[in-house]
């Protein structure tokens, strides 16, 4: 499957905070949208750059789209890569925007009080989770949840959450902790394999403009 023909690229941009770091980096590398996507209900923009299309998708969606060749390339987050997998795509540049931990967090002392049964964990990250407690050994019952995860320790939902955390405000408003970091993360272009191939040129441009664009941004 193929969402875009020979001399197009579509780009698959992940929604919310990666996509607020992500237009910056676009814009240094001289790349702009036909109209604002954080102010616009639209999901596919035309860019100024000919042959290139952008797609506004959930960020868990990315890799998805990307995979299946819906898009050629995506801006995804490193936890929602770690948690598709990731194989079957390329991952040719850490863009280094929107940087934060995946952490375990919950209130103090959660993690003894829990020391002689499974731990309950809540995340959106279930895969992460569970390969994160069976590497170190702890057995975890793992609470499936879509949002709002520093919720649970608080109703008696979980002992501990594994979620994002970049300042540590959201943890403090709600009498939380952080514990151990699993991963730094941050946002990263990642290219449909079958792409790669077939329209290597163009990748490779769009690649190197996003690296300039990246380090303008950094610099
Ligand atoms: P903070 O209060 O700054 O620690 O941010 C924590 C909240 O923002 C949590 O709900 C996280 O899921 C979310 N968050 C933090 N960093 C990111 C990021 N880079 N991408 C997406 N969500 C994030």
């Amino acid at each position: 499957m193929n969402g875009s023909s020979d001399d197009t690229l579509t780009l698959a941009l992940s929604k919310g905070r990666i996509l607020e770091d992500t237009l910056p980096v676009l814009a240094a590398a001289g790349i702009e949208p036909e109209v604002d996507p954080e102010s616009s209900r639209k999901l596919v923009f035309e860019t100024n750059q000919p042959g290139l299309r952008l797609l506004v998708i959930r960020a868990s969606d990315v890799p998805t789209f990307v995979s299946y060749g819906a898009a050629d390339i995506g801006v995804a987050g490193k936890d929602v890569l770690i948690e598709h997998g990731g194989a079957d795509l390329y991952e040719p540049l850490d863009l280094g925007i929107a940087r934060c931990r995946l952490m375990t967090a919950g209130l103090p002392g959660a993690m003894d009080e829990a020391s002689h049964r499974p731990l309950r964990v809540a995340t959106k990250y279930v895969e992460t989770t569970r390969a994160h407690f069976a590497r170190i050994g702890r057995q975890v019952e793992i609470v499936k949840l879509y949002g709002s995860m520093e919720l649970a320790p608080l109703v008696g939902l979980a002992d501990v959450i594994v979620d994002l955390v970049d300042t540590g405000n959201t943890l403090r408003a709600n009498g939380l902790e952080p514990f151990e970091v699993i991963e730094d993360i941050s946002a990263r272009l990642v290219v449909n394999k079958a792409a790669q191939k077939m329209k290597h040129a163009a990748i490779e441009e769009l690649v190197e403009l996003f690296g300039r664009g990246a380090s303008s941004e950094a610099a």
